[in-house]
C-alpha cells in the first residue's frame, strides 16, 4: 500500500493552502476532497475581504484556486474519508473501498452542523453506519435502510443493491432518487433509530422501519466520529498554536478549528499546519 508524508482532508481554502505548502516543501501529499473545491466558496456571492482578490465572486475565487493548485501539479483525489484512524506509527484512512496509509494528516474539512437522530451514536458500529462502501459486505443477504442526505448519496444506494437483499432509500432532499428499481424509496422523516444489542429500527414520521443495517450518509461527519479518540473543544477540533491535536502527527485547520470562519484564516490556518506536519516529519525521521 502506497504511504503518503501528508495526507490533507477538505478542499476549501485550509486544504488546498495546505496542500500548496507541502508541495512547496517536498512532501509526498494526498489531497482528499472535491473536483468542485468548497460549496462555501463557490456559493458565495460576492466576496470583499480576501488579501489580494477584492470583489471577487465565489465562483471566480474557485477557478482561480483550482488554477494555482494544477499549477503546482497537485492533483485532487475525488474521495470521501469515513475514517481516519491513529495507528500508533502513522494513521490509516478509510476513503470508499480504498485504504490510505499516511505519516501526518491534516484535517481542513470545514463544519456543517450536524445533528445526529437519537440512537444513531449509540448504535454507530452496531448496525449504523457512515459508509455504504466500506460496510456494505456485512449485510450480504439483508435488509438495509439508507438515509442519504445529498443526491451523491444514490451511488452509495446503488452499490448496496450488490449485496443487500432488500434496500430502502430516504432521501433527505427534494428531487427524484436516481437509483436502481430494486431500491425503494420512501419519503419519510427519520426521528430515531432504537434496538437492544444492536439497532433494529427506524422510527419515522411514516411509521417504524425494521432493518439489518442503518447507513446515515452527510455531507460531512463530526470531527469526533470521523476521527476516533480525537479531543474536542465544543463543537471544534481542540488545537494548539502550531495547529496540532491530541493525536501525534495529527493537525487540523480552518473551519474545523473555530471561529472567524473566514477565507483567510483557513487558508493561513492551512499553511501553518503544513508546516507543522513537516516538522514532526523531520523530527520523526530523527528518531
Ligand atoms: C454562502 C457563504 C458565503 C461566505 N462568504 C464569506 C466571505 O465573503 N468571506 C469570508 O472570509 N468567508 C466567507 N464564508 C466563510 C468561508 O466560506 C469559510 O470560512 C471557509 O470556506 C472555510 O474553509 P475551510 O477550508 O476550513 O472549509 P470548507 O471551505 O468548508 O471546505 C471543506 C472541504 O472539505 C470537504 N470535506 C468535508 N468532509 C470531508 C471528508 N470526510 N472527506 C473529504 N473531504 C471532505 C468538503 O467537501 C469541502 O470541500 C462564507 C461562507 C458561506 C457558506
Amino acid at each position: 500500500m502506497e504511504r503518503y508524508d501528508i495526507a490533507i482532508i477538505g478542499t476549501g481554502p485550509a486544504g488546498l493552502s495546505a496542500a500548496l505548502t507541502a508541495k512547496a516543501r517536498n512532501k509526498k501529499l494526498i489531497l482528499l476532497g472535491s473536483g468542485k473545491l468548497s460549496e462555501k466558496v463557490q456559493k458565495a456571492h460576492k466576496i470583499a475581504n480576501y488579501l489580494g482578490l477584492p470583489n471577487v465572486s465565489g465562483e471566480e475565487m474557485q477557478r482561480v484556486f483550482l488554477k494555482q493548485i494544477q499549477d503546482a501539479g497537485i492533483t485532487i483525489t475525488e474521495k470521501r474519508v469515513a475514517a481516519v484512524y491513529a495507528m500508533g506509527n502513522g494513521f490509516t484512512l478509510q476513503a470508499g473501498e480504498n485504504l490510505i496509509e499516511a505519516e501526518t494528516v491534516i484535517l481542513a474539512a470545514g463544519t456543517a452542523p450536524v445533528r445526529t437522530l437519537p440512537g444513531e451514536e449509540e448504535f454507530l458500529g452496531r448496525g449504523v453506519s457512515y459508509c455504504a462502501t466500506c460496510d456494505a459486505a456485512l449485510y450480504r443477504g439483508k435488509k438495509t435502510v439508507i438515509i442519504g442526505y445529498t443526491p451523491a448519496e444514490e451511488s452509495e444506494a446503488a452499490f448496496m443493491t450488490e449485496f443487500a437483499e432488500k434496500v430502502i432509500y430516504i432521501p433527505m432532499y427534494e428531487g427524484k432518487p436516481d437509483v436502481p428499481e430494486t431500491v425503494e424509496i420512501r419519503r419519510v422523516k427519520p426521528e430515531k433509530i432504537t434496538g437492544r444489542m444492536k439497532a433494529e429500527t427506524l422510527l419515522t414520521d411514516g411509521g417504524e422501519i425494521a432493518a439489518d443495517g442503518f447507513f446515515i450518509l452527510r455531507e460531512s461527519v463530526a470531527p469526533a466520529q470521523l476521527v476516533p479518540g480525537l479531543e474536542m473543544d465544543g463543537r471544534h477540533v481542540k488545537v494548539n498554536r502550531d495547529l496540532s491535536t491530541n493525536l501525534p502527527g495529527l493537525f487540523a485547520a480552518g473551519d474545523m478549528t473555530g471561529t472567524p470562519y473566514q477565507y483567510m484564516k483557513a487558508a493561513g490556518e492551512g499553511n501553518v499546519a503544513a508546516l507543522s506536519a513537516v516538522s514532526f516529519l523531520d523530527w520523526k525521521k530523527r528518531q
